[in-house]
């Protein structure tokens, strides 16, 4: 039987090479008077929010850039731009950036309007519908955040991340211009698309998933797997961006409707503990749990090896050469293993911990406890030298 589900999509989407200039339009509909743009430094310091900017002024929208957001975006971050946003009366935020910043605006929108601390809305049903108005404007072709209804924080007590959720907090604009990610340099670009990728499995093959969630996963993995080498490679080959931007957002509208699985919940706990990308921490990860979940979901994943190429008509060799060619894909584009992010094997227990902990657990296809966690981070470090 197929899944019961209730499919709301509260974002409006413009998508298209250019369509930054219609910035204006979209920000007079929602009456702006006053705009924060949330970002990171690293996009300040290339110069990458100018136009942005100068299309604000030239509405003459009063705005100011907050830009101290760090990647794996930190509770502290969140709560700082919240704070200045109510000081400054911002009444609309856009979100300039990959995920980092997009997430930052998504738990901003409600900090800003319903006080207090972010992990206080972790959880069902914390969330208020007074969230400040947002738009997002994404510059990486990775996390889909710009239409998902999910923000994840580092909480840096605990060194663990964990997610916000609610459509409240999803932005009503998402404005997506593949333009604005020529600049990515090539390993975000590999992070980052592998990231998509791992959405666009993962949202095809979770438990809850649904059938338009498996439509959407599904063929987003034929853009990123057949773009992705193309697009690090050469990474102003706008044809490649362009594909690799729609795959992205189409895993993002996938897994948003689905949700993630432990190859997510394994990233997530990799990356609080060591601030690693999160991309990379999917990349090392995700053939080790495809592996792991073959025996429950290897006739999805024959498709997925179709979708990226591979003619076999046996489900269960195509299912396993396609989890070959993700792995070699990998390295290709030039993604490191596990022991880049020099981990120590010691925190493997608590890594496993936080994996079994992570709200998407009950999602993976198979069911895994933590001692098969652990077993995979050790697979993962033994097979990397
Ligand atoms: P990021 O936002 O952390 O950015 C990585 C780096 O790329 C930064 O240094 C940034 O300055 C740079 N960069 C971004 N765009 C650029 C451009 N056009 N040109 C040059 N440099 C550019 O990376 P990300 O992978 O996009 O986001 C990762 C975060 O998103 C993680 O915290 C992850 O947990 C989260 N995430 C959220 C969701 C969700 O649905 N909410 C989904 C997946 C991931």
């Amino acid at each position: 039987m197929i899944n019961p589900f209730e499919y709301v999509l509260p974002t409006k989407i413009r998508y298209g090479a250019g369509m930054l200039k219609v910035l204006g339009e979209e920000l007079r509909l929602l009456k702006a008077k006053k705009v924060m743009i949330i970002t990171d430094k690293g996009l300040v310091n290339a110069g990458m929010i100018k136009k942005a900017a100068e299309i604000i002024e030239a509405e003459d929208i009063d705005f100011i850039v907050y830009d101290e957001i760090e990647a794996n975006p930190k509770d502290y971050n969140v709560e700082a731009c919240a704070e200045k946003a109510r000081a400054e009366s911002v009444d609309t935020l856009l979100a300039f950036g990959g995920g980092s910043p997009i997430d930052a605006a998504k738990a901003t929108a409600v900090l800003a309007r319903q006080g207090g601390k972010v992990r206080d809305y972790q959880g069902k049903g914390r969330i208020k519908d007074d969230c400040l108005p947002l738009i997002t404007i994404p510059t990486t072709a990775g996390t889909g955040s710009e239409v998902t209804f999910s923000s994840v924080i580092t909480d840096t007590k605990e060194k663990f991340k964990f997610t916000i959720k609610s459509t409240a907090i999803a932005a009503k604009t998402a404005i997506i211009d593949p333009e604005l990610t020529l600049s990515v340099p090539p390993l975000i670009t590999a992070a980052t698309g592998i990231d998509a990728l791992t959405h666009a499995i993962e949202g095809y093959t979770a438990n809850c998933t649904e059938p338009i969630a498996e439509a959407a996963g599904l063929y987003a993995v034929e853009y990123i797997a057949g773009n992705i080498e193309e697009a690090v490679k050469n990474g102003r080959n706008i044809a490649a961006r362009d594909k690799m931007m729609i795959g992205s957002l189409l895993a993002g509208l996938s897994f948003s409707h689905a949700d993630v699985a432990s190859v997510h919940c394994m990233a997530e706990a990799l990356g609080s503990m060591y601030d690693a990308p999160h991309g990379m921490c999917n990349a090392i990860l995700l053939p080790y749990v495809m592996e792991y979940n073959l025996p429950a979901a290897g006739h999805k994943y024959a498709r997925v090896a179709r979708a990226m190429g591979i003619e076999e008509k046996d489900d269960y060799t195509a299912a396993v050469k396609g989890i070959e060619h993700i792995r070699k894909l990998s390295k290709e584009i030039g993604l490191p293993g596990i022991r880049s992010l020099n981990v120590n094997t010691d925190d493997f227990e608590l890594l496993a911990e936080m994996s079994e902990k992570n709200g998407s657990n009950d999602s993976n296809p198979r069911k895994i406890s933590k001692d098969e966690y652990v077993k995979l981070f050790y697979k993962a470090y033994n097979d990397c030298n």
